[in-house]
């Protein structure tokens, strides 16, 4: 990763985190400035991954995982967006068409978040709530720089919540070792070969799954998102491969869950994949349109995708959650036999899967009466 410039909002150039951004990053040229002005620079995807802004965010930093529509069941996440923009260049990531501000975003007002955090556990008790910071960014891309999940793990370590660090990086030496368990550190997977062309600048499969058995051994459990699963000759071999990759270098005992998904996007977002990235063959495939308005795979593509994996999967490891993200009821039954009647109900299999695996986290024993009620932001 390579910054050029690094600019800050005048509102916050006496904060501690533009103190540190600075001091670390000596030398390179920085300017105070405001939002307009840095908006009418209208900086490239390619300067922005180049660029630092940090800002203030106005709004909450919590939300409930935008997920899609009601075809499709989502696990009722919650996002903590404390930085947006990611310097990785992923050839089907959706940033590029979903946010206006090219730049890698640093929020310097994160103390709120403890007060969003109890205000979300008041409003839902008896919920394990799963809150990760990978929406809109890779969630340690920018940590040795901004240290910010060192305290966000310090805001977890007290409360009742499952936090979840999304990356495709190996950066977990400077992650302090934890006792409480209650963080997932989680990567995404695909076959070295897709990573090379479709993965840009994102570490290696190898490196990633090094990188996880030393996360475990600092005490975080794991997470693996084998997402977007992408349909080319001969994926079956080099998924099963992936896979054997993956029961050799950590234990089932650590992993916290195993989430699948096929490649998806909005129509917009094709040309935008096209331009950029005139080699890529993903967007040549045949894909219809979901009732969510993105492109997918047909049915029993996916279906075959999906059933390669989990089949290869369960062969080993039996207690793992394993779950779809953004899939339909029809496809959960053809591909596991089942499906959560909702996303209540998928939210609460989290909850049950947690309370029997990992009795050390002292969960509450699971309710579904308190997973009635759809996902509502604090
Ligand atoms: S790592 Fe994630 S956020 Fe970063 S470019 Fe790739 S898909 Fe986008």
């Amino acid at each position: 990763m390579k910054i050029d410039k690094i600019y800050v909002d005048s509102d916050v150039r006496e904060t501690p985190l533009a103190t540190r951004v600075l001091n670390k990053l000596r030398g390179i040229p920085f300017e105070f400035t405001d939002e307009t002005a840095l908006a009418a620079r209208a900086l490239s995807p390619a300067e922005g991954k180049r660029s630092l802004w940090i800002t203030r965010f106005k709004g909450p930093f919590l939300k409930p995982c935008p997920g899609t529509d009601a075809s499709y069941l989502c696990c009722n996440y919650w996002v903590l967006n404390i930085q947006a923009n990611c310097p990785w260049d992923c050839t089907y990531c959706i940033l590029q068409g979903y946010l206006n501000q090219t730049a890698l975003t640093l929020y310097a007002n994160l103390e709120i978040i403890p007060e969003e955090l109890d205000r979300l556990i008041e409003r839902l008790p008896g919920r394990m709530l799963r809150i990760g910071t990978g929406e809109l960014t890779d969630s340690l891309a920018l940590d040795p720089l901004t240290g910010f999940n060192t305290a966000l793990i310090q805001a977890a370590k007290t409360r009742p919540v499952i936090l979840e660090f999304k990356t495709k990086t190996d950066f977990v030496g400077h992650l302090p070792p934890i006792a409480t368990r209650n963080v997932v550190v989680s990567w995404s997977l695909n076959p070295a070969r897709i990573v090379e062309t479709e993965e840009h600048k994102t570490a290696p499969v190898r490196e990633r799954l090094e990188a996880a058995a030393r996360a475990a051994a600092k005490g975080y459990r794991l997470g693996f998102h084998f997402d977007p699963l992408l349909d080319f000759p001969g994926w079956e071999e080099e998924y099963a491969g992936l896979i054997r990759e993956l029961f050799s270098a950590v234990n089932e005992e650590d992993v916290a869950w195993i989430s699948l998904g096929s490649l998806r996007f909005p129509p917009p977002l094709k040309p935008v994949i096209e331009r950029r990235f005139p080699r890529t063959r993903i967007t040549s495939a045949e894909m219809v349109r979901g009732t969510d308005g993105k492109l997918r795979y047909f049915r029993p593509v996916r279906t075959a995708i999906y059933r390669g994996i989990y089949s290869g999967l369960r062969s080993r490891w039996k207690e793992v959650l394993i779950y779809f993200c953004m899939e339909n009821k029809t496809v959960w039954k053809e591909v596991m036999g089942f499906s959560p009647p909702s996303n209540e109900g998928l939210d609460y299999l989290f909850h049950e899967n947690f309370f029997r695996r990992f009795p050390d986290l002292g969960l509450r024993e699971p309710h579904p009466g308190d997973y009635l009620g759809s996902c509502v932001a604090p």
